[in-house]
């Protein structure tokens, strides 16, 4: 309708009025389909179209209104004139009506055959700056277009916005048009109002009514922003449930379909027999068979009904009720041990006592065992040997890196892929409830861990709590209390202290030259023949080859390099025999290297010179004793203390006594007292990258010290451990037993030990007592005695003062 016409157009005072229902207004430029029934309206249809077309178009205020009365109606509305008529049955008639202008009812002149109304012509106000209009008829047209996309995504609301409009509105200049056109069609379902439109229509200030539409527009955008969001949400919400209905509705009619319900109903009988049979306590056996109610519900393809079969196979598999019986012979068990293991007197005896107490008191709630020693010692073989004199199985978890207390107790059911924890796994592996359980690496654990993994550790072990040890997956309590646990260790240090308390630690040491040759001899060659499949008369290692191996080819506290070395020999052994060798092969020492290759170290003293600056601590580690060089060198400088070798916080304070103690006696060794000021003193522990702590080198850095301020050597057979204050007093130590075999394995012939340190050596076999020859001292001064190899000094000068 092109805009001159409408100006042109002459518009009567007095015209037919039809009031407008269910919420709809018209407005000028409009072009609307109107089914119009009531007789009034019929009428004033029918008068409008003898006449010049035109009516005048009002909403009703209670659009639900059959017979509204002039009070009923707003007072402004739209003259429109009928472009079509269709006429419909039962004296109803559908009429395309665009609407002209807007106007004001002045005054009703009839309410009778129908609305008879005059009017007053109402014109737009144009009350603001054109390019702010067109500004406002931007923003308004962004807005609508955002509003029909977002509704668009969402439902069919849109449909009552045709897909051009949103084009054809951008081409319109004329920001009232706009206004009136976007305001027509935010109908239902959006939440505009009746009032709303209304107001937009009454509003002649052109300004004012596209600020009015565009907060209203804004409005609706959030609207339907919110409403968007839950739609989609219950959509799918729906959708799924809908889904997985409609599936399963499928799967039972194809199942039936093919007789498979038959195989369900077997499943159940299955599990139920099963379930009979595990000996569960009854109220893991409810709960088992209220588990086994839901799944026969379920169809079998469900994900839901694969959990519950994975739950109940463990559940079924659990030895609930199956036991070994116990003999608790103790004669028995000690010919056991015996067999299995050389030496270990002490080790032995302990397990005999403890096993001596279970046998009086069967029921006791005793402490959990624990074997503490390096790698290699035989804590596994002991445990082993332990299940086998008392006739019961025998499982061994690692607890190394164990962060997590879902490694101990389980993941929850609902987890993807959700297990037992390890102790569960473990029970099952064993069979039986009483097993002898080994929990290795214990001193692994917790390090830096999640959910505590110790507190679940002791729930487990503990016999006050472990009659109900509750898994995780497993939801039911399982009885752990027939268990004997048995915990494996490197150090104590590190096992978490509340584990530590309810342990009974029995101490592994290392072992002696001696011991492990006959280890070798009467075991490890024996069992490692017999696993290669060689007999006595095919393969003989003297004594001598052992202990080539033993000293060059080792450095261990342990016996487990020795016998992958001897596994060596066998294999090769093994090779020539299967390649049809007959005669008996005889490994000496000097064959060893066409077995093994070249020695992997040297025995003896390392450096056969006395050096100055160097002298042999003898340190402690988890896999056992070693020896280790202090180096110090004293370089031109201004008295810094330089410290390498990933030393400790510990190392590096005592390095500090050391070197205090030092000053306090240049005078004796005749050095320099103001040497500092000239010189930076460097200190380095080498070996390895291993990181090495504690105060236990303190001596040993004073002595390379004060040899390298004074230039004297140290002897190079002496090897020292002790702790030492800044006025040089020297403090006992830990570790004693194993640094002594350390420095027996590495041929130093003099060691020093702080004298309260004495009382340690008793556990020491006396061959090596023998051929150790050992010096207690209480000061420095002692240990500079007798380190230090003064015949060998040369000139006495201070080494300060030289460079
Ligand atoms: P650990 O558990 O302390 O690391 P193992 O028990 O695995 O050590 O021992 C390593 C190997 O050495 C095993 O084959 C074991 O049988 C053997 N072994 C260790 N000590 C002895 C011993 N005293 N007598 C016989 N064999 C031993």
């Amino acid at each position: 309708m092109p805009e001159e016409k409408e100006e042109e157009r002459k518009i009567p005072s007095e015209l037919p009025l039809i009031p407008l229902r269910r919420g709809t207004v018209i407005f000028p430029n409009i072009l609307a389909p109107l089914e119009i029934g009531r007789p009034r309206s019929y009428k004033a249809i029918e008068e409008a179209v003898n006449k010049d077309k035109l009516v005048v178009l009002v909403a009703q205020k209670d659009p639900d209104e059959e017979d509204p009365g002039p009070e009923d109606l707003y007072d402004i509305g739209v003259v429109g004139e009928i472009v079509r008529m269709l006429p419909l049955p039962n004296n109803t008639v559908r009429a395309l009506i665009g609407g002209v202008k807007r106007v004001k009812i002045e005054e009703f002149l009839q309410t009778d055959p129908y609305f008879l109304v005059r009017i007053k012509e109402l014109e737009d106000i144009v009350d603001a700056s054109p390019e702010e209009l067109e500004a406002s008829r931007r923003l308004v047209i962004s807005l609508f277009e955002q509003l029909w996309r977002m509704s668009r995504n969402i439902s069919p609301v849109a449909e009552t916005i045709p897909p051009e409009l949103v084009g054809e509105i951008k081409t319109i200049t004329d920001p009232s048009r706009v206004a009136d056109l976007i305001a027509y069609y935010l109908g239902p379902p959006y939440s505009i109002t009746l009032e709303d439109k209304q107001s937009l229509l009454a509003t002649l200030s052109v300004k004012e009514r596209l600020e009015k539409l565009a907060t209203i527009l804004r409005k609706e955008l959030v609207v339907q922003e919110i409403e968007g969001k839950i739609k989609s949400k219950v959509e799918k919400e729906i959708g799924e449930s809908q889904r997985e209905f409609i599936l399963r509705e499928r799967l039972k009619a194809l199942q039936e379909e093919l007789g498979m319900k038959e195989e369900g109903v077997s499943e159940y009988e299955e599990y139920k027999k099963k379930i009979e049979a595990a000996g569960m306590p009854e109220e893991v056996k409810e709960k088992a068979m209220k588990e086994l109610d839901r799944l026969s519900k379920m169809p079998s393809i469900a994900p839901e009904a694969a959990v519950i079969r994975t739950w109940l196979d463990w559940l079924v598999e659990l030895p609930w009720n199956k036991r070994t019986e116990d003999n608790l012979d103790i004669e028995y068990a000690r010919k056991v041990l015996d067999e299995d293991h050389y030496g270990l007197k002490k080790v032995k005896e302990r397990v005999l006592e403890f096993l001596a107490v279970r046998k009086l008191k069967e029921k006791t709630k005793g402490p959990i065992l624990a074997f503490i020693g390096p790698p290699g010692v035989g804590k596994t073989s002991i445990g082993r040997s332990i299940a086998r004199a008392m006739g019961r199985k025998f499982v061994r978890i690692s607890l190394g890196g164990v962060r997590d207390e879902a490694e101990i107790r389980g993941h929850r059911r609902t987890y993807v892929g959700a297990l037992p924890g390890r102790i569960i796994q473990g029970i099952r592996t064993a069979g039986t409830k009483n097993p002898v359980f080994m929990l290795d690496e214990i001193d692994k654990i917790g390090i830096d861990f999640r959910g505590d993994p110790s507190s679940a550790l002791l729930e487990a072990l503990d016999p006050e709590q472990n009659y109900a040890f509750s898994d995780h997956y497993l939801e039911v309590p399982f009885d752990l209390s027939e268990v004997m646990f048995i915990c494996t260790g490197n150090v104590l240090d590190t096992v978490p202290p509340a584990l530590q308390d309810r342990m009974e630690v029995i101490e592994f040491p290392g072992y002696t030259e001696e011991e492990k040759l006959n280890i070798a001899k009467y075991f490890l060659v024996p069992k490692q023949r017999n696993e290669h499949g060689l007999r006595e008369d095919m393969l003989e290692i003297t004594d001598d080859a052992l202990m080539r191996i033993i000293r060059e080819y080792t450095r261990e506290a342990g016996v487990r390099n020795l016998e992958r070395e001897i596994a060596n020999i066998c294999r090769k052994v093994a090779v020539k025999v299967a390649e049809g060798k007959t005669e008996k092969t005889i490994v000496d020492a000097e064959a060893i290297p066409d077995y093994l290759g070249v020695p992997r170290y040297r025995y003896g003293v390392a450096e056969k010179e006395d050096e100055i600056g160097v002298a042999t601590a003898l340190v402690w580690t988890p896999v056992g004793g070693d020896t280790t060089s202090v180096e110090v060198a004293v370089l031109k400088g201004k008295g810094e203390l330089i410290l390498t070798g990933r030393l400790g916080e510990v190392m590096k304070e005592s390095a500090k006594a050391a070197l205090s103690y030092i000053r306090s006696r240049a005078k004796q060794l005749g050095i320099d007292e103001r040497f500092q000021e000239k010189t930076d003193i460097h200190i380095h522990v080498p070996e390895g990258s291993i990181p090495k702590d504690g105060p236990s080198a303190g001596i040993t850095i004073a002595c390379a010290l004060a040899s390298a301020l004074s230039g004297i050597p140290v002897r190079k057979d002496v090897a020292m451990t002790g702790e030492i204050t800044l006025r040089g007093k020297v403090l006992p130590v830990g570790g004693v037993k194993e640094k002594v075999l350390a420095a027996h394995r590495a041929g130093i012939k003099t060691v020093i030990l702080p004298k309260e340190n004495q009382k340690d050596l008793t556990e020491i076999s006396p061959k090596v007592l023998e051929e150790l020859n050992f010096k207690f001292v209480e000061h420095m001064d002692e240990v500079l005695e007798i380190a230090l190899a003064r015949e060998k000094a040369p000139a006495l000068a201070s080494r300060g003062d030289e460079e």
